[in-house]
């Protein structure tokens, strides 16, 4: 009925978008209903809309329960700048702000208020609530309250009382967390039994996937940036603090403003230069894995990996920060037998039990994998999350520039042969100087040069046969022994030593892009005639946000920008066409971007 109606209308005046995306409608319209809900959608999916708009619609105050606290004051920031009475209660409020913020929700002048969990059950909370309307409550970042996902909190066992105290609020959890077992916690632990399921592709296709055999790491790196995102946001990940100092100064004197983030730094340096990666543009963040939980910028533009993620799951959640805005973005790294190397010996000298020591090679075994297909990217990634039968992407590199592969039988015979005849001692400089017969004193001190395999390889060159064990490495063909570095046959190998088996490997090649994708094609490149005005509308977006003190991506998304330099509105009127213009920004803001624009075209 009209529900539904006010629904697009609230989405269209609020918010500035046509249409809802994917099962948004659904969600929306069911919780309107009073229904309950358990959504999983990836990062950028569009999981907020599904309960910003029935807090709008429904009468009452929604309450958001999220654990990310250093997040509320931006999330607030970006729905005031809309117009909706929201407001946060947390342990950052002073407690005459947080007097204020309570008697409004009693009052029911507000339509959201984010509260962080340990807050929502304390009694004074709850009796608090008791007197309000409430017309829904909102469990983001649900999985928090799995045992088995990779983020429990303690206090989010406690919503479970949320059901029995409001049974006629309706309920909704979302997360971009898949896994079944996670999932059936969720339900058990909220009481969402009753709960309508909205499970999401997990696929990002705006983000670009690619891998690269690590050469120069940091030319490399430059070449990739300067080439592909030279005044764009991204996060370079690596593995140590030093790497992470390092790439930053050097990035830094190529002339980008890179900031470090790791562990070892001060928190206020830390908080300081993560407002710096919000705030302004085009700044990139060189990171361990501690930077990024709970960063909700839209307009990340790439990440980078310099080294290798632990898992399938930590890539997935790594890469997920970039694009979530929707617009192209590009999942960038870079892979090498160190790689495999280093991590088998993390995981052999960390002190978890065996068991879970096993669970982690063979998490390993599957990132590795990853590095090496000469098929699709996001059929692999997506198939390790459940989701079979995903045509190729056609936006992936092997999509793109697909590898061209070889009959490698006959070389990986060579190279186990190789190992086994020198003893399973020595190491990939070793092994290959003696197939390609490399004359050593060492080599005829130890009587290497003698043996059968001596020299078999010489037609390949060294760079050749590193691609070829590192392969056979990821493949699961040989082992690195861990003190020394030697490289050993595992017993996967025999079907190969003997024969029965062939092998296809793939050709290294730079890992430069061939063609850009624009899957994205509603955005059209920016023309050259074009540029000045395109930074003069970031440059007053800039201000604005300055003014407004909220990142600029509050004031509007790149591609609502991108929307504005394509038509040119040089009148208000005309501003209501461009996706992310909801009449309270159209107020605040659509003059000033009027004027720019009518400058420009004069
Ligand atoms: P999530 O919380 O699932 O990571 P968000 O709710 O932050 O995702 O949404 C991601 C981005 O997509 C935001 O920039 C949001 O404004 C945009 N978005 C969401 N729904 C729509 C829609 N129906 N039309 C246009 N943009 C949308
Ligand atoms: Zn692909």
């Amino acid at each position: 009925m009209t529900d539904t109606g006010q629904a697009s209308r609230t989405l269209r005046e609020v918010f500035g978008y046509d249409a809802f995306r994917g099962q948004q409608a659904e969600i929306v319209s069911h919780v309107i209903d009073g229904g309950d809900a358990l959504v999983l959608m990836p990062t950028g999916g569009g999981k907020s809309l599904c309960y910003q708009i029935p807090a709008l619609v429904r009468r009452g105050v929604a309450i958001v329960v999220s654990p990310l606290i250093a997040l509320m004051a931006d999330q607030v920031a970006a729905l005031r700048q809309l117009g909706v009475n929201a407001a946060y209660l947390n342990s950052t409020l002073e407690r005459d702000e947080q007097r204020d913020i309570e008697q409004a929700l009693e009052a029911g002048t507000l339509d959201l208020v984010y509260v962080a969990p340990e807050r929502l059950v304390q009694p004074r909370m709850m009796a608090l609530l008791e007197r309000a309307r409430i017309s829904l409550f909102a469990i983001d970042e649900a999985h928090c309250v799995s045992q088995w996902g990779h983020d429990f909190r303690p206090e989010y066992r406690e919503l479970s009382r949320l059901a029995g105290a409001f049974p006629d609020v309706p309920r909704i959890a979302l997360t971009a967390t898949a896994d079944l077992r996670t999932r059936e916690e969720i339900i058990e632990r909220l009481a969402l039994e009753e709960a309508a399921h909205y499970v999401h592709s997990f696929d990002r296709p705006n983000i670009q996937y690619r891998v690269a055999e690590r050469g120069s790491a940091k030319q490399q790196l430059i070449d990739f940036i300067e080439g592909e995102h030279d005044a764009d946001a991204g996060i370079v990940y690596c593995l140590s603090r030093k790497k992470v100092e390092e790439t930053a100064e050097w990035l830094s004197a190529r002339g980008r403003e890179a900031l470090a983030y790791h562990a070892g730094l001060s928190p206020a340096l830390r908080a300081h230069n993560q407002a710096r990666f919000l705030r302004e543009e085009g700044v990139i963040v060189v990171a361990t894995v501690a930077f990024g939980m709970g960063i909700d910028k839209p307009d990340v533009r790439f990440v980078a990996h310099l080294d290798l993620p632990s898992s399938m799951e930590a890539y997935y959640q790594e890469t997920g920060r970039a694009g979530r805005d929707g617009e192209p973005a590009t999942a960038w790294m870079l892979y090498g037998l160190g790689d495999a190397v280093q991590r088998r010996r993390m995981i052999e000298q960390g002190n978890a039990p065996d068991i879970r020591k096993r669970v982690e090679h063979g998490k390993l075994d599957a990132m590795l994998g990853y590095c090496e297909l000469a098929t699709c990217r996001r059929v692999n990634l997506l198939e390790y999350f459940g989701e079979t039968e995903s045509p190729p992407c056609g936006n992936c590199d092997t999509c793109l520039n697909p590898p061209e592969t070889y009959d490698a039988t006959q070389y990986a015979r060579m190279a186990l042969s190789a190992v086994y005849r020198t003893g399973q001692r020595f190491g990939t400089a070793h092994v290959i100087d003696h197939l390609r017969g490399v004359d050593s004193d060492r080599a005829r001190q130890l009587g290497h040069d003698r043996l059968s395999t001596a020299g078999v390889g010489a037609d390949l060159s060294a760079k050749q046969w590193r691609s070829v064990i590192r392969q056979l490495v990821a493949l699961g063909y040989l082992r690195v022994e861990q003190a020394y570095g030697g490289l050993q046959l595992s017993p996967d190998c025999r079907g190969l030593l003997r024969g029965e088996q062939t092998l296809e490997l793939r050709i290294d090649r730079s890992g430069r892009r061939k063609n850009a994708s624009r899957l994205k094609k509603d955005l059209p490149p920016i023309e050259l005639e074009d540029e000045a005005l395109w930074d003069a509308l970031r440059a007053l977006r800039t201000e604005l946000a300055r003014e407004n003190d909220v990142p600029p991506y509050v004031i509007f998304h790149d591609a609502t920008l991108r929307h504005m330099l394509a038509n040119k509105p040089t009148d208000l009127a005309a501003l209501d066409g461009i996706p992310g213009v909801g009449a309270k920004k159209k107020d605040a803001y659509g003059r000033a971007f009027v004027e720019t624009i009518e400058r420009f075209c004069s």
